[in-house]
């Protein structure tokens, strides 16, 4: 039968991770795992981990890993650095074991195959769904995501994507998650090399059906590093704080990265990110 492990430890405190206010009370969670076990297999397993309810195939065991060591710990450190309020709404999170079960699922929640072999967030099925055997790095980059969302409705995709991939694969300096270069780092040095890189301004001004377009992935990768960028200078933090304070006068994040660099960089902006990219190695 499905063990209900978070329930028992429901009657720990329902706030969610320190730094994230969570809107969910105990009744909340309550509801949700028991409307979730009538979809669910009896082998699946249910942990509940503020602000999200998890359930996993890969039995107890790794499910309550992946809830401890991936979601509490990515909210917690979310919180602390980039996030005040949690999702509005009770999102699962879905942990599948293996391929098969993952397009099962994704199918059955979403009513069409997945496009990505790795997992994706769906707003409107309210779900994270993941191919966990692919590794934790999607989940991370997927739980910024609705975070985002509740946190600065309206954040372009550059950003939204770029703050997502630069967690996909992430560590802990000083308490403070970081990114660290990844698998995205050689596509963008060759488009850099082959100079079909757009400026920076012209990333930030990319609206949201061109960011997701034909040159997608170049995108995710530019947002990431000028995102690794800032963090590597000691300036992301600095950059996000004045994201949120400057959204309402330009959204796209222009003016709150013209800020947080100088205005005298302006001129040598793009030379200096593609040294610093160029520079970068990923083993
Ligand atoms: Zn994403």
């Amino acid at each position: 039968m499905a063990l209900l492990w978070g329930v028992l430890s429901l009657l720990a405190p329902m706030t969610a991770q320190a730094g994230v206010r969570d809107g969910f009370s105990r009744a909340d969670y309550e509801a949700h795992v028991a409307a979730l076990r009538e979809r669910i297999p009896n082998d699946f397993v249910i942990v509940v981990e503020p602000p999200f309810v998890v359930v996993g195939n890969g039995g107890a065991k790794a499910v309550r890993r992946s809830a401890e060591h991936t979601v509490r710990w990515a909210v917690e450190r979310l919180g602390r650095d980039f996030f005040d309020r949690a999702p509005k709404v009770l999102l699962t999170i879905w942990l599948l074991s293996d391929r098969a079960s993952y397009e099962l699922w994704a199918r059955r929640l979403t009513g069409e195959a997945p496009d990505t072999p790795y997992g994706f967030y769906t707003r409107r099925h309210k779900a994270l769904v993941m191919n966990i055997a692919t590794g934790g790095g999607t989940l991370v980059h997927e739980i910024v995501h609705p975070f985002v969302e509740a946190n600065l409705p309206g954040c372009p995709a550059w950003l939204n994507e770029g703050l997502g991939s630069l967690f996909e694969q992430s560590s802990e300096r000083d308490g403070h998650i970081v990114g660290l270069t990844n698998w995205r780092l050689e596509g963008l040095q060759d488009a850099l090399r082959k100079k079909s890189v757009p400026t920076l301004r012209a990333l930030v001004a990319t609206d949201d059906d061109t960011f997701y377009g034909r040159d997608s992935g170049r995108n995710y990768a530019q947002a990431r590093y000028l995102l690794y960028w800032l963090q590597e200078r000691g300036l992301l933090q600095r950059f996000w704080r004045g994201y949120g304070r400057t959204r309402g006068e330009d959204p796209s994040g222009w003016s709150a990265l013209v800020a947080t660099v100088g205005k005298s960089a302006l001129p040598e902006l793009d030379r200096a990110f593609r040294a610093f990219v160029l520079a970068l190695a990923f083993e």
